[in-house]
């Protein structure tokens, strides 16, 4: 693996779990943070061959809370990073929580090259965020917000849909008021009901009730309405940006580009067949990251096969509004495989679910609005 386009860095630490995460977080108390960022700088030394890379490059700090890390440690950190890749990224993000939006924090962001912030709102509704288990309410994330534009141009905001008695119109209302913050880049998520989560364990229990499908299937029409008309466009399943403002980290996730991952329970991939991930362990990968260490890989490791490699680019792909070319499915995975392809495609667009258009060079596949809502069942079968 050389040359890579992403880098990625897990901070593995959180104030508190909300009740719907099942993301590898440890509690912030846990947090030794020289030992976790000499761990990271470690891991860098160890992996130097991956990480010099010639091609322009992106870095995305995610977690877990990385807005905890102290100003001291993340400087070092970035600074570490850059040196390893020898030149400075083409974007670099941070992941904050809304509490954390103070001066010395986002003075401390730029200072260390970050021009991208992705900032976890989630909703304006305080009810809401206080079921969430979320720490901040409306006033803080909008100040917030509103304090993180003077340092950031580029700010995206995470939000949340089908939330728990959550209606059509308080989402709206919702989208209305992110919109009216002018952040460039909106996440829109609906709530999942994960494994093992508070969450899930609430619904199971008749203590919390689960949105309607159907409701949340028009909130996403409606929400994906009123963000057009609000300047967003809806570039990927989940994601809307203004113009020029299009996530190129994430981007690459769905390109199939070649990442790297940091930290714990961080993943890679060569963006040819092989993913790695380091396991989900804090203690484990400081021991191994933090000292001298054995020089063994600490990662797993994956080898994916011709049906995996096709299924993986169909599904990334569709994630995208702009779906992807058939011809670059033919020159992968044959002609055999193209017509098969082309052949599901039409079955999908006969029910207005998937288009199949004619461009100027050949066809192009991409999911309608309403095929997102379904696209497991249209991938599985186009497979
Ligand atoms: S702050 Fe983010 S990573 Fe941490 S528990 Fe909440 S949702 Fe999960």
């Amino acid at each position: 693996m050389a040359n890579i386009e992403g880098l990625y860095v897990h901070v593995p630490y959180c104030r508190r779990k909300c009740i719907y995460c099942d993301f590898y977080a440890a509690g912030v108390r846990q947090a030794r943070w020289d030992a976790f960022v000499a761990a990271l700088l470690g891991e860098m030394g160890r992996r130097r061959v991956e990480l010099s890379s010639q091609s322009p490059y992106t870095i995305y700090i995610g977690g877990g809370t990385p807005s905890l890390m102290p100003g001291g440690h993340f400087r070092r950190l970035s600074a570490g990073l850059m040196a390893a890749m020898g030149s400075v990224p083409v974007e670099f993000t941070i992941e904050a929580n809304p509490e954390d939006l103070t001066e010395a924090n986002l003075e401390c962001w730029r200072e260390c090259g970050v021009d991208r912030l992705s900032v976890g709102v989630q909703t304006l509704d305080n009810t809401s965020l206080t079921t969430l288990g979320r720490l901040h309410d409306a006033e803080c994330a909008i100040d917030g917000v509103s304090m993180a534009s003077r340092y950031f141009d580029n700010i995206s905001v995470d939000l949340m849909f089908g939330l728990p008695g959550q209606s059509i119109q308080r989402l709206l209302g919702d989208v209305e008021a992110m919109a009216a913050m002018r952040p460039k880049h909106i996440s829109a998520y609906a709530l999942m009901y994960e494994e093992r989560t508070a969450l899930t364990r609430l619904r199971d229990e008749h203590r919390m009730a689960e949105c309607d499908d159907v409701d949340v299937v028009e909130m996403f029409l409606a929400m994906r309405d009123t963000l057009a008309m609000a300047g967003y466009r809806r570039y990927e399943t989940s994601n809307y940006a203004m113009p020029g403002y299009e996530s190129v980290h994430n981007t690459g996730y769905w390109l199939g580009r070649r990442y790297l991952g940091l930290g714990p329970a961080a993943h890679s991939y060569d963006g040819l067949r092989t993913r790695r991930w380091n396991p989900a362990d804090i203690a484990a990968y400081l021991r191994h990251f933090a000292g001298k260490g054995a020089g063994s890989a600490f990662y797993g490791e994956e080898y994916l096969d011709d049906d995996e490699l096709r299924e993986e680019y169909v599904m990334t792909r569709l994630r995208l509004a702009d779906g992807f070319p058939v011809d670059e499915f033919r020159h992968r995975f044959g002609e055999a495989r193209a017509d098969m392809l082309l052949a599901g495609a039409s079955r999908w667009e006969r029910r207005g679910l998937l288009t199949v258009d004619d461009e100027m060079d050949g066809k192009r596949i991409s999911l309608t609005p309403h095929g997102v809502m379904v696209s497991d069942k249209i991938i599985a079968d186009l497979m």
